[in-house]
């Protein structure tokens, strides 16, 4: 029941309408039994300092950060937190008395869906594709694992960028690009929005470069099962969806706000009917 000791965590973002985070964090409340309620706030670029400030005036609990506000948002907050700053975005703030602090749950959430599936990224190779704010997270967080990493991109500065932050390679976005690329590789992150519905037949990897051995991970969420993962099915390759990420840097912000581990069952069950 909302009461007056409910405590608010907010979603900033624009657009925010399609998002799945409220029902998975209002369900993930409710069956914890905590006195929180997730709500979804539209905020125009312009509106993100008060939006911010707001957060601290009413002493809302945090907040999570959603595009295309996750840099915008840094200079607004009191501390970050290494990884964040590491990556250059924020998904999530916490609020303690008044000070903010912004942390990243995409790069943890990523590599802890990763690890449940059985992949261990250490001393392996990875093929990311995608260059933007997603793919940041992806290959911070693989690198971070002891992983080596070859990013493909079609716009090759931002890859080239990213590449030079992280000690990855940069490759085009091309037939031979791709073959260098997965020449040793045991796994394949599609960070693009590639195959994202309504496009739902595009894919990033023609599917003559899948074979039997590679874990194929989509973190594409919408549709679940994108025509990537359907093709790496079909050649044999284990598949991740992005349902697991998702599910993941939720779990780990519940658990920054709410300080208690959370239902990731039923978060996962939550986000699988918002999306469906
Ligand atoms: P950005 O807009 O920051 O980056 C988009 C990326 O996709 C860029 O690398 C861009 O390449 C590439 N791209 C887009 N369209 C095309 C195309 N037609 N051909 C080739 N490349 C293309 O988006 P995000 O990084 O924030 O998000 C990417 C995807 O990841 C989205 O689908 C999002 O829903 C998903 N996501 C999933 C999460 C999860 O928890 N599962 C968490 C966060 C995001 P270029 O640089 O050339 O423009």
């Amino acid at each position: 029941m909302i009461d007056s000791n409910t405590r608010l965590i907010a979603l900033l973002g624009d657009p925010v309408a399609h998002s799945v985070s409220p029902a998975m964090q209002n369900a993930a409340f409710a069956a914890a039994g905590l006195n929180f309620v997730y709500l979804a706030f539209p905020v125009p670029a312009a509106a993100v300092s008060g939006a911010v400030a707001g957060l601290r005036g009413l002493g809302i609990r945090g907040a999570n950060i959603t595009i295309p506000h996750k840099t915008a948002v840094m200079p607004f907050l009191d501390r970050i937190d290494d990884q964040a700053r590491r990556i250059g975005a924020v998904n999530v703030i916490l609020n303690d008395g008044g000070r903010l602090t912004g942390c990243n749950t995409d790069a943890p959430g990523f590599l802890a869906a990763l690890k449940c599936s059985g992949f261990e990224p250490s001393g392996k190779k990875a093929v990311v594709i995608g260059a933007g704010g997603a793919a940041r997270a992806v290959v911070f967080a693989l690198r971070g694992a002891g992983a080596s990493v070859a990013i493909v991109n079609r716009t090759r500065e931002t890859a080239a960028s990213l590449a030079a932050d992280t000690g990855a390679a940069a490759l085009p976005m091309t037939d031979a690009g791709f073959s260098e690329a997965l020449a040793g590789a045991s796994l394949v992150v599609n960070a693009t929005s590639i195959g994202l519905s309504p496009d739902i037949e595009a894919t990033p990897l023609p599917a003559k470069f899948l074979r039997q051995g590679l874990v194929v991970f989509d973190i594409v969420y919408r549709p679940q099962q994108t025509r990537l993962l359907r093709d790496a099915e079909a050649a044999g390759c284990q598949t991740i969806g992005g349902l697991e990420m998702l599910v993941e840097q939720g779990a780990l912000a519940f658990e920054l706000w709410a300080g208690q581990p959370a239902p990731r069952d039923v978060m996962s069950g939550a986000a699988a009917g918002a999306l469906a």
